[in-house]
């Protein structure tokens, strides 16, 4: 790092508050993907004024500026590949309100999802996206990539709740944006452009959230199918019930195996399994809507439909489910792991071609997922030292890819663009509507300092 840099940045946001230390650094160059770069330099912010003026200085010199959250973004989206600054958000960590009668959370961005969720469970109150990364993960970066959860489905994702931002521009200018009301049709809808836009746009430094009260009863099933036909065809019959369930989960085959060979759940070792969660505020509620539900799961093949007596019972079920990334992760050195979304009628055509695809590249994918929105999450295990299965695993993730966008999906329903995703972009998004995303990544940054080389937003 240039040494007159440096003490500016030192001047902005005090020697604590900056680091160029090795450790630090190793540390900034991954998240969660396989993707590993490193920057220049660290620093964290702890108003928006420092956010502002690291801004004017680095479009200034026209450096790198990469916004970070906690780092467990999948898809390579926080790492520094051009270099730079690190813009770690963790030290503007405050919850600043919380309006039960406005219906609203005003936090900084390095708040971590669980901190609200506790501060917002004494008043019955949650914020309800819940990724399964939220005891770590940051409220910016859940805004930054529209992150989202088992209950998709029902209650959406990052993007439906949040009300209004406050960001920093790439030139320092801070901009607010929506408001603090339950509607509003004023203007352009500004906040939703920086919603999933991973920190290529702006710096999110204050999120107004929309917050829910919380159902208070909820029944449990587990449906055992034998072909993943009859799987896929009863989620997409599902609808059909009247009811959207709050969760909606399937297992495929090698899910099942591994989640039985590290745990002692003894779950049906079955094609594919359901999992189903109807919620409400009182328990006949509830159990009146799973009925309709597993109505359907049985006009549709389903072997063995079981009811979770107890809340331990249920809560047994959600830890298996919970446990598939861990439990697959121990079978092979390397993994990925895929999040292709599709229309809900074509969940059983995904679940079939990812297997064909697994047969053809001979490597292993265990699918399983929020089949309740669509959204797969075909896991590939392989060895990441051997270049044959590192090829093989490319060649699966891309026809997975093309498969989504054939079947009417989406290469991401979760884990975003990053790096990982940047070269299929034109797979999904037409010329025209490539060329308008680089145009308002021009406009906002023409000097392309903000999170660099991501999106596929240089083309
Ligand atoms: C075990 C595991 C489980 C996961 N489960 C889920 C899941 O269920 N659902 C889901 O959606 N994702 C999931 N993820 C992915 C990841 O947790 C989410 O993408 C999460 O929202 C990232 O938050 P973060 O704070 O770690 O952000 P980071 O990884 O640090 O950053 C992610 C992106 O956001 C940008 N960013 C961060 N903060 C800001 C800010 N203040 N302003 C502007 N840009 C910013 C960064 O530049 C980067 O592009 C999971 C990851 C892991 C490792």
């Amino acid at each position: 790092m240039d040494p007159n840099i440096k003490q500016e940045l030192i001047d902005i946001v005090d020697k604590e508050n900056y680091t160029d230390n090795l450790i630090d650094l190793v540390s900034y160059s991954y998240d969660a993907s396989h993707f590993t770069s490193r920057p220049f330099c660290g620093v964290w912010p702890r108003t928006v004024v420092h956010v502002s003026e690291i801004l004017k200085l680095a479009n200034r010199q026209k450096i790198p500026v990469i916004p970070r959250g906690a780092g467990t973004g999948l898809a390579g989206m926080a790492v520094p590949i051009k270099g730079g600054i690190v813009l770690d958000l963790n030290r503007m960590n405050q919850i600043k309100k919380i309006s039960i009668e406005d219906r609203l959370a005003v936090v900084e961005p390095g708040v971590v999802y669980a901190s609200l969720e506790k501060a917002l469970a004494q008043f019955g109150f949650l914020f309800p996206p819940d990724p399964a990364s939220g005891k770590v993960s940051t409220l910016g970066g859940n805004v930054a990539t529209n992150a989202g959860g088992v209950k998709g489905a029902k209650y959406g994702t990052t993007r439906d709740y949040v009300l209004g931002l406050q960001v920093v521009l790439p030139d320092g200018r801070i901009m607010r944006t929506g408001s603090k009301t339950m509607k509003s049709v004023s203007g352009y809808d500004l906040t939703k452009i920086f919603v999933g836009s991973e920190g290529t746009l702006g710096v999110i430094t204050e999120i107004t959230l929309k917050i829910n009260p919380k159902t208070t009863a909820a029944t449990t099933a587990l449906a055992t199918f034998n072909s993943l036909e009859d799987a896929g065809n009863a989620v997409s019959q599902s609808m059909y019930s009247g009811i959207i369930p709050s969760v909606l989960e399937i297992l495929g085959r090698e899910t099942i195996n591994a989640i039985n060979q590290n745990t002692e759940l003894a779950l049906p070792e079955v094609d594919a399994i359901l999992l189903a969660e109807t919620d409400g505020y009182t328990k006949t509620e509830t159990d009146f809507q799973m009925q309709k539900i597993i109505e359907v799961f049985k006009k549709n093949n389903a072997d063995q439909v079981k009811l979770a007596q107890t809340q331990e019972e249920a809560a047994e079920l959600w830890a298996a489910r919970k446990s598939a990334y861990a439990v697959l992760a121990r079978l092979k050195p390397s993994l990925i792991i895929e999040d292709v979304t599709v229309p809900m009628s074509k969940i059983a055509d995904l679940l079939k071609g990812i297997k064909e695809i697994s047969d053809k590249h001979h490597i292993m994918i265990a699918s399983y997922g929020h089949a309740g929105d669509g959204n797969l999450h075909p896991q590939l295990m392989y060895d990441g030292y051997d270049p044959e299965q590192v090829k093989n695993q490319e060649a699966a993730s891309a026809e997975i890819f093309e498969l989504a966008i054939r079947l009417g999906g989406t290469l991401t329903g979760e884990h975003g663009i990053g790096l990982q995703k940047a070269p299929f972009m034109s797979l999904e998004h037409d010329n025209v509507a490539m060329d308008v995303m680089r145009s308002i990544k021009k406009m906002l940054d023409p000097n392309n300092i903000l999170n660099p080389g991501k999106m596929a937003l240089e083309g």
